[in-house]
């Protein structure tokens, strides 16, 4: 099953749970609105190039449309669709005001100069316009998108509409992002790993922790689990990893992805490959790049204790169905993962009343809000005797069906 396959069948089996009627059913399954644009731009070399591009808005009963904007050469509807019903699930389950969205564009930002970006970026922008705005749809950083990728969407915006910072977050902070959002996802993928860990009776001091991927998440949660205890024994990007039982050196990791925009050439341990960095001896696994990564071919070969999902959709429903046999605990993505939108919430709260929070006061309402769906989640999943996956699909779909049937059709 593919990613769009899995979360639908995840909503399925809830629904059939909350015994919701079979046509309310689709009408949450299926997204709201579906975008595909073709973007040209000129290229440095004056020729002309089109590229592909999608923005999906999935549910919008319980606020604005909300999710990241990706650009990656693999991006497809079916994929930029499953990501943005998981941001639907995701912010009912954190309890913020938005709905679920996605977008991506087919494209390797590294075969493109900082200009193209650029242009490609405010062109994209131009054509999503008329769906977007602070009260309709609010973009956000995703894989290979950052905060100098907002702020062109948000001068592109404000040129038609006038100054909006509200219209995205995940911006710079001079220009009205909020502090702390640029390790809010990592930091919400740690709390929610040392709540799993109390719950299952792991301790979090000095356990081994995997983590793959090392970018906005990875290089974050890697940063915050260190911090609370843990030892980070391997990371990977891209180009493959390294792995050191005796704990990674961070601070190279975090010099060398800053000078050279990968973690290559790190020293100590041996290099690992990123399909063997998820069976290496750990007792946290933590996928933190992209989709599909933990499938029924390698599921069994898991040697953690417990999987803490960064990344979005990176267990395949054969995956999950393993790790629930092998008696694998498993913090979903839509759980996991939501430390981000909370505190991009955070930031279009702050941009609407033209006021700034400090630092401490972002990361203590972030720590309160993940601590308190962990357990809303982990209660839903106790009554329901299931999983925390299946928990969570639960106390999300109630939300947003319930949302769905007080406004009316
Ligand atoms: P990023 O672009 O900052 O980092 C992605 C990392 O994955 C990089 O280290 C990259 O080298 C690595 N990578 C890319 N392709 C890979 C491959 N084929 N195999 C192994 N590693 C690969 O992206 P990010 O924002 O850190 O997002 C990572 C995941 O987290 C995605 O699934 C994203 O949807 C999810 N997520 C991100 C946020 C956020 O706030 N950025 C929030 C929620 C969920």
């Amino acid at each position: 099953m593919n990613a769009l396959e899995t979360v639908n069948r995840y909503v399925l089996e809830a629904a059939k749970t909350l015994k919701l009627d079979e046509a309310l059913t689709r009408f949450l399954m299926t997204p709201d609105r579906q975008l595909r644009v073709e973007i040209p731009i000129i290229r440095d070399n004056g020729k002309l190039e089109v590229f592909i591009g999608y923005r999906i808005q999935h549910n919008d009963a319980r606020g604005p449309f909300k999710g990241g904007l990706r650009y990656h050469p693999d991006v497809t509807d079916s994929e930029v669709c499953a990501l943005a019903s998981l941001m639907t699930w995701k912010t009912a389950i954190v309890d913020i005001p938005f709905g679920g969205a996605k977008g991506g564009i087919q494209v390797d930002t590294k075969q493109l100069s900082l200009l193209e970006l650029e242009r490609l970026t405010r062109r994209f922008t131009d054509v999503i316009n008329p769906i977007i705005g602070p009260n309709i749809d609010i973009p956000a950083p995703d894989v290979a998108t950052n905060e100098q990728t907002m702020a062109w969407i948000m001068d592109q915006y404000s040129r038609s509409h006038g100054y909006t910072p509200a219209v995205v977050t995940g911006k710079p902070v001079s220009l009205g992002g909020s502090e702390g959002r640029g390790a809010a996802t990592g930091l919400g993928v740690a709390f929610c790993t040392r709540e799993a860990c109390r719950t299952f009776g792991i301790e979090l001091k000095g356990a081994r922790v995997a983590i793959q991927g090392f970018g906005k998440v990875g290089s974050h949660t890697a940063i915050s689990l260190r911090d609370m205890g843990a030892k980070i024994v391997a990371i990977s990007d891209v180009s493959g990893g390294r792995v050191n039982q005796q704990g990674i050196d961070l601070k190279e990791a975090l010099e060398l992805q800053a000078a050279n925009g990968s973690i290559q050439g790190l020293h100590g341990g041996d290099s690992v490959s990123n399909a063997d960095l998820l069976t290496t001896d750990c007792d946290v696994l933590i996928p933190a790049a992209l989709e599909d990564v933990l499938t029924e071919k390698n599921a069994h070969a898991v040697k953690a204790k417990l999987i803490v999902e960064g990344a979005n959709a990176p267990s395949t429903f054969e995956a999950d169905e393993i790790f629930e046999k092998r008696g694998i605990h498993v913090v979903p993505d839509v759980l996991a993962n939501a430390g981000g939108v909370t505190v991009s919430y955070f930031e279009w709260v702050q941009n609407l009343q033209q006021f700034r929070w400090e630092l401490s006061e972002v990361n203590e309402r972030l720590e309160r809000r993940m601590v308190q769906a962990f357990e809303a989640v982990k209660a839903k999943a106790a009554l329901h005797q299931t999983t925390l996956r299946r928990g969570a699909f639960l106390l999300g779909l109630e939300r947003v069906a319930d949302a769905t049937k007080l406004r009316g059709f």
